[in-house]
């Protein structure tokens, strides 16, 4: 919760989302998602929409890695970071010059023989990104740092159709898991499945003209 001044004030955040420990401890009923499952579609989905055949397997496996990575900064809750901090969950690492950066460091140092540095850097980068903004479309939880570190604020997307996940694999199994995975199958697969066999096909008309 940004204060008077704009800046993002845990102890509020704390109040208001009662799963929230400003000490750096995070319950484990809290939520971090969309789960695992729809990341990892959304990663699929890209690399079969843009990438050519000739690509190696790595390329596969680094676009469904950048869909899930961001959420690594869980481990931030181990060191007793908490969720409001710079470095805590969904703040830096869930920022959209961190998917820059990384993204441009994948596209160096593992795709560099492959074509284009400027494509892969954009395409990796912005798969990243879409993780930062998808999370944001998540109804619990804090919001997303999308513009640090420019920018302290958790941002949240006035639109909010996917329930937040528990964290543990368990509650989340016993718990609302369909009623999760049915709303991001409505609101994230179908619509990133559409775009995904769209932009195939686009890109495989343009490649057989040229
Ligand atoms: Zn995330």
């Amino acid at each position: 919760m940004p204060d008077t001044h704009g800046r993002f004030n845990p102890t509020d955040a704390a109040q208001q989302h009662p799963l929230i420990s400003i000490q750096g401890r995070f319950d484990r009923g809290g939520s971090f998602l969309p789960t695992i499952f729809t990341h990892t579609v959304v990663g699929l989905a890209s690399a079969g929409a843009i990438g050519k055949r000739s690509l190696p397997i790595r390329f596969w496996v680094f676009s469904v890695l950048c869909s899930i990575i961001p959420d690594a900064d869980v481990i931030a809750f181990k060191f007793g970071i908490s969720y409001g901090h710079f470095f805590g969950h969904r703040g830096f690492f869930h920022s959209l010059v961190f998917a820059g950066i990384l993204g441009t460091f994948i596209a160096i140092l593992f795709f560099r023989k492959h074509g284009n540095p400027v494509f892969y850097t954009l395409y990796f980068s912005i798969l990243i990104g879409i993780h930062d903004v998808l999370d944001a479309f998540t109804s619990g939880g804090l919001g997303i740092a999308l513009f640090s570190p420019f920018s302290p604020r958790r941002i949240f997307f006035p639109w909010r159709p996917i329930p937040a996940a528990p964290i543990n694999p368990e509650r989340f199994f016993t718990g609302r898991a369909w009623e999760i995975l049915w709303a991001e199958f409505l609101w994230v697969w179908i619509p990133v499945l559409v775009i995904a066999v769209v932009l195939r096909v686009l890109l495989n008309r343009s490649r057989n003209k040229s």
